[in-house]
């Protein structure tokens, strides 16, 4: 009897302890998903476009290392920026402030970089 009442009250005592930990590691398992490189296009959002409106004009590529920019800095990339919008990023992307709140991938970057502080 004594046994059964330890059981179950070690069972409880770990249940709880499951529940506790679910919003951290769904928290974790959000942010590593926020700082994953995109594997596949993201449907049905407006994406900002390399070529044309302000994609073109703050000279946005979607592989940060490939900019020709000057401005570029090693190691900077949207995820890492300021205006990367991460509370809504999905699959790798998240929509962009400067970029009329389109979506931009986590390893792109722009000329507008600001590093989140
Ligand atoms: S402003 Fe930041 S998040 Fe937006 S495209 Fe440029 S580097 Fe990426």
């Amino acid at each position: 009897m004594e046994n059964s009442t330890l059981s179950r009250r070690s069972f409880f005592k770990f249940a709880a302890a499951a529940v506790a930990v679910v919003p951290f590691i769904a928290k974790a398992t959000k942010a590593l998903a926020a700082d994953a490189c995109p594997t596949a296009p993201l449907a049905g959002k407006a994406m900002a476009n390399p070529a044309e409106g302000m994609g073109k004009t703050l000279q946005y590529v979607t592989v940060a290392s490939t900019t020709k920019s000057p401005k570029f800095k090693a190691g900077s990339k949207c995820g890492s920026c300021k205006f990367y919008n991460v509370a809504k990023a999905e699959g790798g992307y998240a929509p962009c402030t400067m970029m009329g709140m389109k979506y931009v991938t986590n390893c792109g970057w722009c000329t507008s970089f600001a590093a989140k502080v």
